[in-house]
């Protein structure tokens, strides 16, 4: 059996997670980082399966294994095939990697890879052999209260994406494979699965772009299924699944209509616009409670409501505007949602809108869906953001004994997209009592 040692570091395992934190929000603004419940719970549920071996702790020097890095697991929107990770622990997996995954131990196999770049602390070995001579008084006098990862900058060792620090050498390489193969098999996938992924990459490439830049971050150690088969051998027979939960199928089709993120272009307001809001919606949902309804919506959304005295009926409990800060403008809502009941029918209430917001348009005729297993219309409406540029409003009515229910969502064209998950979150968690 191979007995992996790491490699000469000058970092300590500490400073390893420091910079990872401090290098987080650099490949935020670098890369689209996506979010959608059904595939953030299914990484983060093969992150667990596969942070319980052994081998997902870090290596000390004497061949034993310590501690458990701090492992967090982002999807970024991209079909070019490409995952890395970041020193201390934050794994990247693009979602056309898990497009091109055929089954969960391929995919579970490249986190498993990347894991181990991590646990085998190869980037801030490479920074260490770089900068030999620089590094040692830099680290014992780096100040505190400063960024780490700003005072290397300054030594040239840049720790984002498409860094060279994220370029391994094959025998880090061959390392990865065979720590991450033992990951995988702790986890009930066959390892083999892993090295089918990597390869299956190389015939593509040439024919397929995209692909060039894993295998140039990941280069081919060599024969990865023989060296990877052998390794096998030397484990424990296990009886190896393919694919153990089942959902990887749901998430590559969650990623298939998952809507193109507008490009990440926050702080570029449109001329005479303010920005949209840029918080994401938290995960931690909140319910509002009215007197005939409940929802739920993003808990870190502020709840306004109405103070117009015209709307009848179904003022005051049953009228409310929710949002993110910034979303709810004094004299409209640019981003969020607004509920309310309506004396009339869709029409009319479409009429009053049209009336209220100049320019307004109706995009796409109304379709019937359901809410709370009521028949209801959505219609796609168009208007001017006040953000400048335009704006998508989604208005969903329900026929109620107390009039016509409605909840309009609403956010910059630009934005929409990204933010309709949300809204498709809030709709089908609508209750009536
Ligand atoms: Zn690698």
């Amino acid at each position: 059996m191979k007995q992996l040692k790491p490699g000469f570091n000058l970092f300590s395992a500490e400073q390893d997670i420091l910079l990872g934190r401090e290098a987080v929000p650099e490949v935020q603004k670098q890369m689209t980082v996506v979010h959608n419940r059904e595939m953030d719970a299914y990484l983060s549920l093969l992150l667990h399966k596969l942070e319980k071996s052994r081998y997902a702790h870090t290596l000390d020097r004497d061949g034993s294994r310590g501690e458990l890095f701090p492992f967090s697991i982002h999807a970024v929107y991209d079909k070019k095939i490409n995952a890395f990770s970041l020193p201390g622990g934050p794994l990247f997996i693009n979602t056309g990697a898990i497009q091109a995954a055929d089954n969960e131990a391929q995919l579970a196999g490249v986190i498993a890879h990347e894991m181990s770049h991590v646990v085998l602390r190869h980037m801030t070995n490479q920074a260490s052999k770089r900068e030999l001579v620089a590094l040692p008084a830099l680290l014992a006098g780096a100040a505190t209260g400063r960024s780490l990862l700003g005072q290397l900058a300054q030594l040239g060792i840049v720790f984002t994406a498409n860094s060279a620090l994220l370029k391994f050498s094959r025998s880090d390489e061959a390392e990865a494979d065979y720590n991450g193969a033992e990951i995988v098999a702790d986890a009930g996938y066959n390892p083999i699965e892993m090295a089918r992924f990597f390869e299956k990459l190389e015939e593509k490439a040439g024919r397929t772009g995209g692909i060039e830049e894993f295998l140039s971050d990941h280069p081919n150690p060599g024969n990865r299924i023989a060296a990877i088969s052998d390794e096998v051998r030397e484990m424990p027979r296990r009886n190896y699944v393919e694919d153990e939960t089942g959902q990887l199928a749901l998430v590559r089709e969650t990623i298939r209509h998952m809507a193109a993120p507008a490009e990440v272009t926050s702080g570029s307001a449109a001329p005479g616009g303010s920005a949209p809001p840029s918080e994401l919606p938290s995960k931690e949902l909140a319910t509002f409670e009215g007197r005939t309804f409940s929802f739920r919506y993003p808990g870190n959304w502020q709840v306004r409501h109405f103070e117009r005295g015209s709307e009848q009926p179904g003022d005051g409990p049953d009228a409310v505007t929710i949002g993110p800060r910034g979303g709810v403008l004094p004299e409209s809502v640019g981003y969020g949602l607004q509920v309310n009941y309506f004396a009339g029918d869709s029409e009319a209430l479409i009429h009053r809108l049209q009336q209220e917001n100049a320019g307004m348009e109706i995009e796409r005729e109304a379709r019937s869906i359901q809410v709370d297993g009521q028949p209801a219309l959505l219609n796609t409406l168009h208007s001017r953001s006040p953000y400048g540029g335009g704006e998508v409003d989604v208005l969903v009515t329900v026929t109620r004994p107390q009039g016509l229910f409605y909840i309009v969502f609403v956010a910059p064209k630009s934005e929409f997209e990204k933010i309709q998950p949300v809204f498709e979150d809030v709709l089908r968690s609508v209750r009536f009592r």
